[in-house]
């Protein structure tokens, strides 16, 4: 199944769906990454539930950003993803590895709880919206599931999980969340909880073979598809935004630089593309820099 974010209402529009496969993003992601697998589950769980958000923009610059920094082993977990489907992202520490007890990966203990999520909601505005709250079990789902409830107050099932194969890529990686409209009554709200605590792990229901409107329509069969969205793993860095940000660099660091003759590296975090600069353009770099400011 190709990767796609499905939208859809049911129970007499008192309800939105999002069911998403995400499996080919996460598993480019890692492939960029080299992630262990509670590291890419963690991240790709994150960057599920953030191109579901950027799903519902209105226009494809706008951007949703996601931080989860909960102090465990994996570090701070950060995903984006704009109106035209790109998502990104990167876990700090991509060399986890915890198993629990019952043979799952320990996302949880991988993020850790001692700490926060923070999204930004970036529409083009002056001042972007940002909610904060506090980590719930760092299984990231509770932890979204959390944040809507309090920071947008709007009650929410958050279900997201990645397949990890023994090899270590992604087998199968996908969200469903639903959500609840001020004008939900008792029933639907009755119907929701019911249906949250038979619910399947959606990356298993992908691993079948099943697609998204199947998964649905499992859950909430009076379903109505009102969207379809294609999200794909894009960065969109190149080697002129990197040397834009080096004309910020203060004179003597790039005068460093320039005469230690190693030229420099740097290293994209979201996709992990390394840029190099002969000393040469470094050169051409502190030129430019002395043109933009004696303008
Ligand atoms: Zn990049």
């Amino acid at each position: 199944m190709k990767d796609q974010i499905v939208i859809a209402d049911a129970l007499h529009g008192e309800v939105r769906i999002h069911a998403a496969c995400t499996t080919s993003l996460v598993e480019e992601a890692r492939q960029h990454h080299h992630c262990m697998p509670t590291s890419i589950a963690a991240l790709g769980r994150t960057m599920t539930v953030t191109a579901i958000m950027a799903s519902d923009l209105k226009n494809q610059n706008e951007r949703v950003q996601a931080v989860l920094n909960g102090k465990g082993p994996i570090g701070t977990v950060l995903a984006q993803a704009d109106g035209a489907g790109n998502v990104k992202g990167f876990a700090a520490n991509p060399n986890v590895y915890i198993v629990r007890e019952d043979g799952h990966l320990a996302v949880g203990q991988g993020i850790g709880t001692n700490g926060t999520l923070t999204v930004t909601r970036d529409m083009g505005l002056k001042e972007p919206f940002t909610g904060t709250s506090a980590l719930q079990s760092g299984e990231v789902g509770d932890d979204f599931a959390y944040y809507f409830a309090i920071s947008e107050q709007v009650p929410s099932v958050v279900g997201v999980g990645v397949l990890v194969s023994q090899e270590g890529s992604v087998k199968a990686s996908g969200g469903l969340i639903y959500q609840l409209l001020p004008k939900a009554g008792e029933e639907a709200i009755e119907y929701c909880e019911k249906v949250a605590k038979t619910q399947k792990p959606v990356s298993e229901l992908i691993d079948e073979g099943k697609d998204l409107d199947e998964i649905i329509q499992m859950y909430f069969p009076d379903a109505n598809i009102l969207a379809r969205r294609d999200v794909r793993f894009h960065c969109g860095c190149s080697k002129e935004h990197f040397m834009d940000s080096l004309v910020t660099l203060h004179d003597n660091d790039l005068k460093e630089m320039i005469e230690d003759g190693k030229g420099a590296e740097i290293v994209c975090q979201y996709c992990n593309t390394t840029y190099n600069f002969t000393v040469e353009e470094l050169k051409e770099i502190l030129e430019r820099k002395h043109c933009v400011e004696n303008r």
